[in-house]
């Protein structure tokens, strides 16, 4: 066994019903005495109830997602102006990626309290959106110094966005064992994050206000992005880069609905990472196991029903095509995605995109 893995530092507590006392404890910890606090004004009031107890100098409000530079800008600009000295996010992983384009820039330490599953508080990736392309990149300086996660804060998330937000998470955990860097420890990491998202989505689905599903899907979502964050950008994540920055595509949703043609294209050609989903899963087969939870929750099921055009189908194949990893499982044609981007558009049975692939 011959890996490097490196562990990122970072103070994670679960803290829930204690937010507050958690993120005052941090910004105390970090000798804030200017908290600038972003928030989306959807997540206003539950941002105010969670820095009642630090000195905050500024509430930044806008909020966009895939983090437009014009918005990061601004955003930039006001923390300069107010002299702020700890960033306080509270929201999903647009709120955390507008706290992140503050921090590549000003190194300001971030105190991320994550209100999704989308796991970006645990991970050194930043992302900004410039003219319909998104550019992300790695930078010590974005990963937030400390995250309070706190399951009572996602009790409002409705349940359709807590499934497809979930489903992101778990799209971590396969993405990430096979993606360009993946270790032993990601992959363990990620089997845990499966476990705990197949546990816990379902209880999440059948009792929405209460909190045992919703902490094992938090708890899952962070794991899930730990092992991402190590393992980096497998082929999932960059077909839905560019869905998602191109045609500005709901983030959640398409990392939802892509995944199991993913899993269908590349499940034969990794048998070892197809093992382990499927063992996470507890079901025979890495398919069977999303199907059953795919369906046990409701997932989102086609591209076409999130804003993607039967007709950008063969651009977004060309503009995916140049940036896959090279140490996919299998080989990866423009015809291979124009296959997995229209099944995945019309929602069908990704096991028929199996079958296609093999008569290439
Ligand atoms: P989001 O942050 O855009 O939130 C989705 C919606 O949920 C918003 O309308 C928001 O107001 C609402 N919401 C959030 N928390 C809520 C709550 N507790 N109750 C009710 N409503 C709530 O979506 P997201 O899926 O969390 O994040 C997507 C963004 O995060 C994308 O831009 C993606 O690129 C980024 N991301 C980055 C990383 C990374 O490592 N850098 C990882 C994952 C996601």
């Amino acid at each position: 066994m011959r890996f490097q893995h490196e562990t990122l530092p970072q103070r994670v507590g679960f803290t829930p019903g204690d937010a507050a006392a958690a993120v005052e404890a941090e910004v105390k910890r970090l000798r804030g005495r200017r908290v600038m606090v972003i928030a989306s004004t959807a997540e206003a009031d539950l941002a105010g109830r969670v820095t009642a107890d630090v000195p905050v100098v500024l509430r930044h409000e806008e909020v966009v997602m895939h983090v437009p530079v014009a918005a990061a800008e601004r955003a930039r600009a006001a923390a300069a102006t107010h002299e702020a000295d700890v960033l306080v996010c509270v929201g999903g992983g647009s709120t955390t990626g507008l706290a992140k384009a503050v921090a590549l820039t000003s190194g300001l330490p971030i105190v991320a309290v994550p209100t999704t599953y989308a796991g970006s508080e645990a991970t050194s990736v930043w992302g900004l959106t410039e003219r319909a392309r998104k550019t992300t990149g790695t930078d010590p300086r974005v990963l937030p110094r400390a995250i309070v996660y706190d399951a009572t804060l996602t009790l409002s998330l409705p349940v359709a966005m807590s499934v497809a937000s979930a489903l992101n998470a778990l799209a971590h955990c396969v993405d990430s064992m096979w993606a360009p860097r993946t270790d032993p420890i990601d992959q363990a990491l990620a089997g845990e994050g499966i476990r705990a998202l197949a546990a816990g989505l379902p209880a999440l689905v059948a009792e929405p206000t209460a909190l045992a599903g919703r902490e094992q899907v938090l708890y899952g979502a962070y794991l899930s992005a730990v092992a991402f964050s190590s393992a980096g950008s497998g082929l999932h994540h960059k077909i839905c880069h560019v869905l998602g920055g191109a045609y500005n595509l709901p983030h959640a949703q398409t990392h939802a609905v892509v995944l199991p043609y993913v899993l269908a294209f590349n499940a034969a050609a990794a048998p070892e990472a197809e093992h382990r989903i499927a063992e996470a899963f507890g079901a025979a087969s890495a398919h069977d196991g999303l199907n059953r939870l795919r369906g046990a929750v409701n997932a989102p099921r086609a591209l076409r029903d999130h804003g993607l055009a039967e007709a950008d189908i063969d651009d977004a194949a060309h503009a995916i095509l140049g940036s896959v990893p090279a140490n996919n499982p299998r080989p990866v044609t423009l015809l291979d995605l124009r296959r997995i981007l229209r099944a995945a558009w019309q929602g069908a049975d990704p096991l028929t995109l199996e079958k296609d692939g093999e008569e290439n």
